[in-house]
């Protein structure tokens, strides 16, 4: 935001600022990241709700004079010429359209439709879990420190919205039928056992259609091309909730996309596979490392099993509270990522 010039009207948004993460880890408030001494502009995560943050980004967009955005609009499937794909059909609310392009990029994330249509196929990691999403009221004497709860092999991320607590609770994949069987009671005791203050609303919770599965996967392409077309973000390797840098490495996907391939489409050159070739080598190790990291942290925390049991502090959770200069390690990973991406076509976009 700050690059593109946008920083001071993007934080005029209703947000919450956090420049420490902290954990309740079985009842323990504990210390995960410090990002107050980042080397970046703003020293902190801005949460807001996503619609917020894409109406903003679609205002600002709007400003460039060769930007449309369509709305509502659907891509159904793809336009090959002799091997290269040069356009998608969309559907509209009012018609079906086609779009012609010197070059279609795939940012349709998890379930990504045009990376399936064009026959590429992801290679899964496996995650043993699933993430439900359900909101629970705020109260004045709540106290906001902490983002993420974790009792025995349970654990809840907990998004303080100012009215409302935002709850992604972890569950064991497709564990959401054996949670249902045990019925909404039990559900809210599990809840209760994660975040005892929780106690005098979990009834608020009357039915599962207030809870929204979110599936979670890890998996990636081995080529994120083909002639014509480049996936990118999810579309080009699923992240999970994990460390909450999923966006992150979509959006500098799309930095490095335009970084490497801007200027040869605004002069009309020819993209060839090699030019597309570059943007998987810039993006491919840190979304590796961090997929890597991501089911490393799945295998030790988080499986949502319904028996809690006590367990001491994890060693490098130790080690951040013993050692508080650890802490800029993991906000480092999480606000800035392993391979920053700096954008370097603002100029040019403002000319042409
Ligand atoms: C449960 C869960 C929680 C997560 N929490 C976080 C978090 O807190 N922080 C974080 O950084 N990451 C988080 N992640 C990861 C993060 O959501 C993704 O890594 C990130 O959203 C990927 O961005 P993207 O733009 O590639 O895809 P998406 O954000 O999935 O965007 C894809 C877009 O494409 C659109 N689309 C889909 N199909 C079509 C089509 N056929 N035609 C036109 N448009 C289409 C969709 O409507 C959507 O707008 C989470 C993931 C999960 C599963």
């Amino acid at each position: 935001m700050y690059e593109l010039g946008f920083l001071d009207e993007f934080l005029k948004l209703p947000h919450q600022a956090l420049n420490k993460i902290n954990a309740c880890i079985n009842e323990t408030i504990t210390p995960i990241a410090d990002l107050t001494a980042l080397p970046t502009q703003c020293k902190f995560i801005a949460f807001m709700p996503q619609w917020d943050f894409l109406n903003f980004i679609a205002e600002q967009a709007k400003k460039y004079p060769s930007f449309q955005l369509c709305m509502a609009t659907e891509a159904t499937g793809l336009v090959e010429t002799n091997g290269v794909i040069t356009g998608v059909t969309a559907k509209t609310a009012t018609a079906d359209i086609t779009v012609s392009a010197d070059l279609v990029i795939a940012a349709d994330g998890r379930f990504s439709t045009v990376r399936d249509l064009a026959g590429m196929h992801v290679t899964d990691k496996g995650v043993p879990i699933d993430v439900l999403w359900l909101r629970l009221s705020k109260q004045a004497t709540d106290v906001s420190a902490t983002l993420g709860r974790i009792r025995g092999n349970r654990m809840m991320i907990m998004i303080d919205r100012g009215q409302y607590w935002q709850c992604g609770v972890i569950i064991a994949k497709n564990g959401l039928n054996e949670l249902k069987q045990q019925g909404l009671a039990a559900f809210r005791a599990y809840l209760v056992a994660l975040a005892p203050f929780l106690i005098d609303r979990v009834d608020e919770i009357t039915d599962w259609e207030q809870v929204k599965l979110l599936t979670v996967q890890i998996n990636h392409l081995k080529h994120w091309h083909r002639p014509g077309l480049l996936c990118i973000g999810d579309a080009a390797h699923a992240m999970s909730p994990a460390g909450g840098v999923g966006v992150n490495l979509a959006i500098q996907d799309a930095i490095a996309t335009a970084n490497l391939l801007a200027e040869k489409l605004r002069t009309d050159a020819t993209i060839n596979e090699s030019d597309l070739h570059r943007v998987q080598q810039r993006r491919e190790w840190p979304m590796r490392v961090i997929q890597n990291l991501q089911a490393f942290i799945h295998k030790r925390i988080g499986l949502g099993s319904l028996e809690t049991k006590q367990t001491s502090l994890p060693m490098p959770v130790k080690l951040l509270r013993h050692w508080p200069l650890l802490q800029r390690l993991p906000a480092r990973v999480i606000g800035i990522g392993l391979r920053p991406e700096h954008i370097q076509t603002k100029d040019a976009w403002h000319t042409s």
